[in-house]
């Protein structure tokens, strides 16, 4: 098994799926042995792939505000990894970006998280990493974040909780479930300070 800088070597050079890209393989995540919190969300956006900075966009600056963690907290390594469930920017469809290319997962997840074995609390962003993280989980996002709201306000070990994509396109949905940022962000907010 390869260690994890030369693993993250190897990610960061990996074109595996360049033929179905828009733009030239560009990997964007963050990692170290040491990180507590994992944030396993979809794929970087464009500007991500633009700047090589995961979540450096609308998303990134609400998700940070939900996390209760400032820029120099969320772009610490030994704190966070932010492994996207594609690497890569996939490009654009009908309605927002496309969903991550389905041969990142299988090259690289198992393989990283292997390596990264200090981590306290998953936060699963989107359906993708969902399947990925929660295979038994059969219901709407929806539910899996309502559930995880149960599971704070239990206070239970289970360390595995589902947030709603923060992107601004999700305005609707959070007005409609007012509940996520009355209940819900301040126990994940207290959950994650006692871990940093
Ligand atoms: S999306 Fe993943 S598999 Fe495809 S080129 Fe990027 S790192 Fe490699």
């Amino acid at each position: 098994m390869a260690n994890f800088s030369t693993l993250m070597q190897q990610v960061r050079q990996c074109s595996l799926c360049q033929d179905n890209l828009p733009l030239l393989a560009k990997p964007i995540l963050q990692a170290s042995v040491n990180a507590k919190i994992l944030i396993a969300g979809q794929a970087p956006g464009v500007k991500a792939h633009n700047s090589g900075v995961p979540f450096d966009d609308a998303s990134g600056k609400r998700l940070r505000q939900w996390l209760g963690l400032n820029s120099e907290q969320f772009y610490n390594p030994e704190l966070i990894a932010i492994l996207p469930m594609g690497f890569c920017y996939p490009g654009k469809g009908k309605s927002g970006d496309l969903a991550p290319r389905p041969e990142c997962a299988p090259a690289w997840r198992q393989q990283l998280l292997d390596q990264i074995s200090q981590i306290k609390l998953t936060v699963i962003i989107g359906q993708y990493a969902i399947k990925w993280h929660k295979p038994q989980f059969k219901g709407t996002v929806t539910a899996a974040v309502e559930q995880s709201l149960q599971q704070l306000a239990d206070d239970s070990d289970n360390n595995t909780l589902v947030l709603p994509h923060p992107s601004p396109r999700n305005n609707i949905w959070l007005k409609k479930h007012l509940w996520f940022e009355q209940q819900l962000l301040p126990l994940l907010q207290k959950k994650i300070s006692q871990l940093i």
